[in-house]
């Protein structure tokens, strides 16, 4: 319940603030401090900080009242790791959304935190230059939350994560002073690499308050392919016969027909599979990679391959993938969804694990998602009017984690950890490695005051 004293505290926070900087309207409490876990969050404040001053004065006004922060981005996370409760101030980076530099020469680009990702992507293209990491929620979420998450994506088969362009942050520590890590040389091998270890820790260390991000020169074409398989592992072994080939595409992307079935509004079960492939570089290479990667899925099967090669074709070929999470939602009511990898070559044994041990649960479990990087989405939906359906579902989610473990995989490949999967870090880390993590936690921020419960069990 909130106290006369709450309120107090509230009206002294505005106070170290410009107007409008500070938020303690209930709706945006609730509003800001809930992400796309769906986990109903409700802040303390909202603080919307337009430079740095304001994260510092936030972050020390926290640690002095007995508070702590949530930074948060677009909050897309589905995972929770930008939720926020009662005794915690969100970080709003909104406003702090200005590309600083985007420079050709030394092949970075400097933005504020919440910059969404989509429109660094344009920015570089308009100068004959490509940011590689490309979520799915690129247009929608933040190059803040990105480096938090160390988010994956569409991309990574051929050019990695984005912990792989991150060359320098500039931060706000959990004792207000502020540091900075890397910078702008493309390599540097001095001292430990706090940059990377910032990278994916869910604001648990640091509050980043810019990003100095690496770039490449634009591929200039890409071609997409679409291939599709009588059974569920076709798919993969059509990723596979493609790498053998020597072709390395720049998206691999799985997707059983159960899904597509989804996306056209069908929920009817049924077997088989479809790869989406693109690949990119001159128009030459494209057409000489196409025709490889063609001659390779038919060498393996293929009931029909499409290829195309111009903005808008390879847009439809797109269609159906970028709308597959939503798609379940609609036609199912609820589902949940498990961003599991498992080493790559287990790829098609593990999914056909997973679906074996969600049928024995009682639960259906529809899978698309990354081959190229063996990071899958395993989405199990449910009508949550049925009576034990969700029981059953949360008993598959248990079970399909303990199979991409039991071969050697990972229970988040890109989400990351937040409040959903806190109680599986112990499941997967080394007891030894995970202490050492909780050390690192401690020397960062002693008092727990950046985004506490999230990433790691303290
Ligand atoms: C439709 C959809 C598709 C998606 N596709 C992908 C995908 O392909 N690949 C993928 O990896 N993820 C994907 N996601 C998940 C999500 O978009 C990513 O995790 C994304 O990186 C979160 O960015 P955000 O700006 O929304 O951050 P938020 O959700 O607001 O925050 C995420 C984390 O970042 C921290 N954070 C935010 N800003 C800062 C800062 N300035 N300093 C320190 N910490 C900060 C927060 O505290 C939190 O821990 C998808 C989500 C949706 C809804």
């Amino acid at each position: 319940m909130p106290t006369d004293a709450d309120d107090a505290l509230r009206s002294r926070l505005a106070a170290a603030f410009p107007v409008g900087v500070v938020s303690c309207d209930p709706v945006d409490r609730v509003l800001l401090g809930t992400d796309g876990s769906k986990i109903r969050g409700n802040a303390f404040a909202v603080v919307k900080p337009t430079d740095e001053d304001h994260v510092r004065t936030a972050i020390l006004f926290a640690g002095a009242n007995g508070l702590s922060v949530v930074p948060r981005g677009a909050g897309t996370s589905p995972t929770g790791s930008a939720t926020a409760r009662r005794r915690q101030i969100v970080l709003d980076f909104s406003r702090m959304n200005r590309i600083l530099d985007v420079s050709p020469r030394d092949m970075v680009a400097v933005v504020e935190p919440g910059v969404m990702c989509g429109e660094l992507q344009s920015r570089a293209e308009a100068v004959g230059m490509f940011y590689p990491p490309d979520p799915a929620s690129a247009r929608t979420s933040t190059l803040g939350g990105n480096v938090a998450t160390c988010a994956g994506g569409l991309r990574a088969a051929k050019y990695g994560v984005t912990r792989d362009y991150v060359l320098g942050l500039r931060c706000v520590g959990a004792d207000g002073r502020v540091f900075e890590t890397g910078g702008r040389s493309l390599k540097s091998v001095v001292g430990y690499d706090l940059t990377r270890l910032l990278t994916g820790s869910e604001g648990t260390l640091a509050v980043f308050t810019r990003l100095t991000l690496r770039l490449l020169p634009k591929p200039p074409h890409a071609a997409t392919l679409l291939a599709e398989f009588a059974d569920d592992q076709g798919g993969f072994a059509a990723a596979d016969a493609i790498l053998a080939a020597g072709v390395l595409p720049r998206a691999l992307e799985y997707m059983d027909r159960d899904v597509l079935g989804i996306v056209a509004g069908d929920p009817t079960p049924r077997s088989g599979s479809s790869l989406l492939i693109e690949v990119d570089g001159s128009p030459a290479d494209c057409r000489d990679q196409a025709e490889r990667v063609a001659a390779a899925v038919r060498s393996i099967g293929a009931l029909s391959v499409r290829i195309a090669d111009a903005g808008d074709d390879r847009d439809a070929l797109w269609a159906a993938r970028r709308s597959i999470s939503s798609a379940v939602y609609r036609v199912f009511g609820a589902k949940r969804s498990e961003d599991l990898g498992v080493p790559r070559g287990r790829l098609a044994e593990a999914v056909a694990a997973i679906k074996a041990a969600s049928r024995a649960c009682g639960a259906r479990c529809v899978v698309y998602g990354h081959a190229g990087d063996a990071n899958l989405h395993f989405n199990f939906p449910y009508d949550p009017a049925v009576d034990g359906a969700k029981a059953a579902v949360d008993a598959a989610v248990d079970a399909a984690m303990a199979v991409a473990l039991r071969f050697g995989g990972t229970v988040s490949g890109e989400h990351g950890i937040g409040l959903k999967k806190i109680d599986q870090v112990r499941r997967e880390t080394d007891a030894r490695a995970l202490e050492l993590m909780q050390h690192v936690k401690r020397a960062f921020d002693p008092a727990g005051i950046l985004n506490p419960g999230k990433a790691i069990p303290e």
